[in-house]
């Protein structure tokens, strides 16, 4: 969609480096997102959406997010070849590259929606970033790019609050970890539980002055559509209205699809619609539609790469609740849903909902 002066409203980044961050027989390689940009410039988005210039993030942004002793490590492992941040996380000899600008790349775009360059978009591209900590990467995550262009908002966008929702299956302890103590940041996450990384109990919920701005939703396997509408319903919309954020950043993972190979929930492509349909609807509401997607996981190439595709969708306005289909060539989960309502109860309680 284009306004009055030709400004088409969505964005995005890509940019091919992240085809060399790769390692071949691990799930998070460069077929990931291969297949995905395909489908979408096959189905005419891209030519729709703004395209926003990756540039390498600067040390500044980085720094404030991961030490220089860490940031050094990265880039002289790479400079050797490459090698492993820890038995999941591997290092190529382009990933440094890859990283600053996976990380640089959702600055940018945040920085176009905070200007009014765009209201909304979606950095495509990898590594992932939601498990890395100050001082470690983990869990196929080298820079934590989510926590980066929060930080960059909050430092230099002239944003006051901002609210992270994580909805891939594994819990964001890097973004958690960043944001442990800080009022100004709203982190919710829904992630399968107990799993990897093992963090994200319904109890851990920020310390000091940023108490009560985690809010972990902690599920058993087996969740799915009906579950996960009723967390973003009757959960996140009161905590973000109580919040008001005004910038919304989404940790997309999509491996809680029921196909994914990595994990056991049992999302449908029409339930990660809903998703996006809903952080849509809240950032009208609430933030006068600035929304940035980041892409984390999502290892069944086919669910991920329509997953993409109708939230971007969704973003144009071509999917809303009134009008267009989802496009879904995996269906539902034909096996039933795990219920929520006792964890909504415990949530509802510690988050003061009730
Ligand atoms: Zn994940």
């Amino acid at each position: 969609m284009a306004d009055s002066r030709g400004i088409m409203s969505t964005a995005y980044c890509y940019d091919p480096v992240e085809q060399e961050h790769t390692l071949y027989g691990h799930p998070e390689n460069r077929e990931r997102l291969k297949g995905t940009m395909e489908l979408l410039e096959q189905q005419g988005l891209l030519a729709r959406m703004t395209l926003v210039e990756a540039t390498p993030v600067s040390m500044e942004r980085l720094h404030r997010v991961h030490s220089s002793q860490y940031v050094d490590s990265v880039r002289r492992l790479a400079e050797r070849g490459g090698g492993h941040l820890d038995p999941d996380t591997y290092v190529a000899s382009r990933s440094y590259e890859a990283a600053l600008m996976s990380a640089g790349g959702l600055v940018n775009l945040v920085a176009a929606v905070l200007q009014g360059e765009a209201v909304c978009g979606f950095n495509l591209m990898r590594p992932p970033g939601h498990h890395a900590l100050t001082g470690r990467g983990m869990g196929f995550c080298i820079f934590n790019n989510v926590a980066i262009a929060a930080h960059y908002a909050l430092a230099e966008g002239g944003v006051e609050r901002v609210l992270i929702v994580d909805f891939d299956v594994h819990h964001g302890n890097g973004t958690q970890d960043t944001f442990w103590r800080d009022p100004s940041v709203l982190f919710f996450s829904t992630h399968q539980y107990p799993y990897y990384p093992g963090t994200g109990d319904w109890r851990e919920i920020g310390a000091g002055e940023g108490k009560g701005t985690i809010c972990n939703v902690p599920l058993r396997p087996g969740v799915g559509n009906e579950g996960y509408t009723r967390i973003f319903d009757e959960l996140l919309w009161p905590l973000a209205e109580r919040f008001r954020p005004q910038l919304i950043l989404v940790s997309a993972g999509y491996d809680a699809h029921w196909q994914d190979p990595l994990a056991g929930m049992r999302l449908s492509l029409s339930g990660y619609a809903y998703l996006a349909q809903t952080l849509k609807a809240m950032a009208d509401e609430l933030c006068s539609g600035r929304l940035v997607f980041t892409l984390e996981g999502g290892y069944h190439l086919q669910a991920l790469a329509y997953a993409v595709l109708n939230t971007l969708r969704v973003l144009l306005g071509d999917l809303t609740p009134e009008q267009g289909e989802v496009m879904d060539p995996l269906g539902p989960c034909l096996y039933g849903e795990t219920p929520v309502d006792t964890l909504l109860l415990q949530l509802k309680g510690v988050h003061r909902l009730v």
